[in-house]
């Protein structure tokens, strides 16, 4: 058997392994026996020797991300039996030969057992992002298994700037398998243009996908603001569902120009559609139309605790500004994608925020990442996306 680097951990520090958590923070660690690069596969030990988990071994505060807590070599087998594990998932999950939608997440990290890996499909086309250098390495095989898991054509891989933003290694956006193919996608039987090459994240936020068909169901009838709008998902939602009004507002000309091409693609009338190119707490502050539902999907704005404070008096203008200015009877669906502000502090910053605007305020619904975006019990950090349907009186 190929001989694993150990890393053994302290007296006491071995709990959260066996809770599964999959991070091994470098203080927990007492010594290495062997040698160790960043990215190379480890076993990690208890103060006693005995096998607790294997994962990569990384730089910086997190030493470990553990993907393997039986003593099971992680050779092909185990990883292909890791994607057909999560594609099992998205099929008891209803996404998998679904007519109305081809887009999804395969793999979401630790959510589904694979730290620093996440996968979304495209039709034909699956799109790897790698945040850390161990599955950055494994870039080739897994490609190559999700050929034979799922099917895909293409495979492409989009981690040049995650992966120098985690760990400082540099990374080639390529296709690893095939080539671009058909990037014409849907998602609850609308179409979208998917630029997995040059588009932000992997070129569609697939977590908002059931947030924005609630969108749909609401907007019979009604006039829709959808400030962050980036592609553009939730106005087509919203004219699916029959509004009769929706303006999509983004600071990016190329998101708009995104919006623009997917609102062409679905064939909606352009009259009843406008986009407006601004910043959104600017032209919410001077707001002329009588919007009945307004969506805030800003960006995350908080990536580390560090910047949590200045992120939540971001979210406050944001949310100040929105229920001051909609009118009576208003709803607005108001999102946080940043991991560090949970679901308490999110709804208390929407309250201190309707305390401001001096307008009633009542929830109507929690909303939160799609099952295609699984959280592990074991690792809450998982749980990043988190939204609430607020009715303004
Ligand atoms: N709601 C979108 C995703 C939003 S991504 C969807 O369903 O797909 C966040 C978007 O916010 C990006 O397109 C970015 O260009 C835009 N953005 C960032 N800062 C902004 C600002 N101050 N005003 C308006 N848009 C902004």
């Amino acid at each position: 058997m190929q001989h694993t680097t150990r890393i053994v951990l302290k007296s006491g520090k071995e709990h959260s392994v066996l809770r599964r958590h999959p991070w091994v923070f470098s203080g927990a660690i007492a010594r290495v026996d062997g040698e160790v690069h960043n990215g190379d596969v480890v076993e990690v030990v208890n103060n006693k020797g005995e096998f607790l988990a294997y994962g990569h071994a990384a730089e910086g505060s997190i030493s470990v991300r553990l993907f393997g807590f039986e003593q099971i070599a992680p050779n092909r087998e185990f990883w292909k039996n890791k994607l057909a594990v999560a594609y099992a998932l998205r099929r008891k999950w209803g996404i998998i030969d679904n007519p109305q939608t081809n887009i999804y997440r395969l793999i979401h990290a630790e959510g589904d057992g694979m730290p620093g890996l996440v996968v979304d499909v495209y039709g034909n086309t699956a799109v790897i992002q790698t945040h850390s250098v161990g599955m950055h390495e494994m870039r080739g095989v897994l490609a190559e298994l999700l050929v034979e898991v799922v099917g895909v054509k293409a495979v492409y891989n989009k981690s040049a700037e995650k992966l120098e933003k985690n760990s400082g290694q540099r990374s080639t956006d390529e296709y690893l398998i095939g080539s671009r193919g058909e990037s014409i996608c849907r998602e609850h039987g609308a179409l979208y243009s998917i630029d997995w090459e040059t588009g932000q994240k992997t070129g569609f936020f697939i977590d908002q996908r059931e947030n924005r068909h609630l969108l749909g169901e609401l907007a019979k009838g009604k006039k829709v603001l959808n400030t962050f709008c980036y592609t553009g998902g939730f106005s087509i939602c919203a004219l699916q569902g029959g509004a009769v009004l929706a303006h999509s507002l983004d600071s990016s000309q190329k998101a708009l120009e995104l919006t623009e091409e997917n609102l062409k693609l679905n064939g909606f009338d352009p009259a009843i559609h406008k986009t407006i190119k601004a910043d959104a707490v600017q032209y919410l502050k001077n707001l002329e139309v009588d919007y009945d539902i307004i969506v805030l999907d800003p960006p995350a704005f908080a990536k580390h605790l560090s910047a949590r404070h200045q992120a939540i008096q971001a979210y406050t203008r944001i949310n100040e500004a929105a229920i001051r200015q909609i009118k009576p009877g208003g709803l607005i669906f108001t999102f946080s994608c940043s991991q560090v502000v949970d679901r308490n502090l999110f709804a208390g910053t929407v309250m201190a925020a309707a305390i401001q605007a001096k307008r009633d305020v009542r929830i109507i619904q929690r909303l939160q990442q799609p099952g295609d975006h699984p959280v592990s019990i074991f690792h809450p950090e998982g749980e990043y996306l988190k939204g609430l349907v607020i009715e303004i009186l």
